[in-house]
């Protein structure tokens, strides 16, 4: 294998570059990017979470490129193609602290222009806490605008088995501080481990209240073949799985409580009664009040909760991708963003 110090840039292409954008919350808002690209700094993961093919596809361990490589492949994207927006694509940003804060160093430096878009991991499965305040500072002054934390579950006994962690009051704490460094916030979640109840789902519609994330992201979850999960469900699958099942929008797993119909409204229910609720909206209005920028991107977004609730599309839409969704976009000469992309929804 090619050591990575070696692989070259890879290959971009302005069309693509140009209308690429980040879908969900982001500032710029989506109607002011300019174009997105994505780009890592790192491959891999060192955790093993349960449900997770880090390993089958990235091995084991974490391979980091050098801080000064990923300055300036993102510098060389902006000059060629005048993009505005980023989203590195590493699975854990910040598995190791010193090369975080070097890479956030030298962007702080090279002041780019650029809004950057990443996902942390809070906390390590024995319960360390993997993210503090001064990491998150050190990250908003290099650009970063978004960051998306794996929060996954409230029961310390499923994230025993999923292999994460279980610290769900200094994440209350983590996203108060995002706040108040205007930092826009994605909390990821997982649910449908066999072990939930309905006195699960209340509490964790009360604890989403509290914890009071800019976006969510609610997933189900899926033993994806080669996976620790899958070793342990494969067996109680339904039969004639297809490849196209095994997506986290759909139920797949079988639930002792639940069906797969009871399982989606659940998560429908989750997120109309957090983005609906007086918590929600008195939070974003006092967002906006101390970051008045963010304006433009509540409202596109909430513009699109509205329409992905009412339509009760709730495909994901991470990133928009021109070719991943050639079906569904039309680019228009008039408005290259136009109405279509809001009805494909996003959580
Ligand atoms: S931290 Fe993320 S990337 Fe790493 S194993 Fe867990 S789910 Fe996979």
């Amino acid at each position: 294998m090619k050591k990575i110090v070696l692989i070259p840039p890879a290959s971009r292409y302005r069309s693509l570059l140009k209308r690429s954008r980040v879908g969900t919350l982001m500032w710029p808002p989506r109607s002011e990017q300019t174009g997105m690209t994505s780009i890592y700094a790192s491959r891999g993961c060192p955790y093993a979470c349960a449900y997770c093919d880090a390993r089958q596809v990235w091995g084991i361990g974490v391979r980091w490129r050098h801080a000064d490589k990923v300055v300036d492949e993102l510098k060389a994207i902006r000059d060629a193609y005048g993009i505005n927006t980023a989203f590195f694509v590493d699975l854990t940003f910040n598995s190791d602290r010193e090369k975080l804060f070097d890479i956030c160093r030298k962007l702080e430096k090279a002041d780019l222009g650029i809004s950057w878009y990443v996902l942390l991991r809070p906390g390590n499965p024995e319960n360390r806490i993997t993210v503090d305040r001064p990491m998150l500072e050190a990250m908003r002054n290099a650009g970063c605008i978004k960051i998306g934390f794996g929060v996954e579950t409230l029961s310390p006994i499923i994230a025993k088995d999923l292999r994460r962690s279980s610290i769900n009051g200094y994440l209350v704490k983590l996203m108060r501080w995002m706040d108040e460094l205007g930092l826009l916030s994605k909390a990821f979640l997982i649910i449908g481990h066999p072990k939930e109840t309905k006195g699960y789902y209340e509490e964790l519609r009360s604890y989403l209240l509290e914890l009071g994330a800019d976006e969510l992201r609610i997933s189900f979850l899926v033993p994806f073949p080669g996976t620790p999960l899958w070793d342990k469900y494969k067996g109680s699958l339904p039969v004639n799985v297809g490849y196209e099942d095994y997506t986290t929008f759909r139920p797949l797993m079988p639930h002792p409580l639940f069906s797969v119909d009871e399982l989606t409204e659940i998560r429908l229910c989750l997120l109309k009664d957090y983005y609906y609720s007086s918590q929600y909206r008195d939070r974003v209005k006092a967002k906006i009040g101390r970051y008045f920028h963010f304006k433009q991107s509540f409202k596109e977004f909430m513009d699109c909760v509205s329409d992905s609730i009412s339509g009760n599309n709730l495909l994901q839409m991470e990133i928009l991708n021109p070719i991943q969704r050639k079906n569904t976009y039309r680019e228009s000469p008039n408005n290259r963003m136009n109405s279509d992309l809001k009805k494909l929804a996003l959580f």
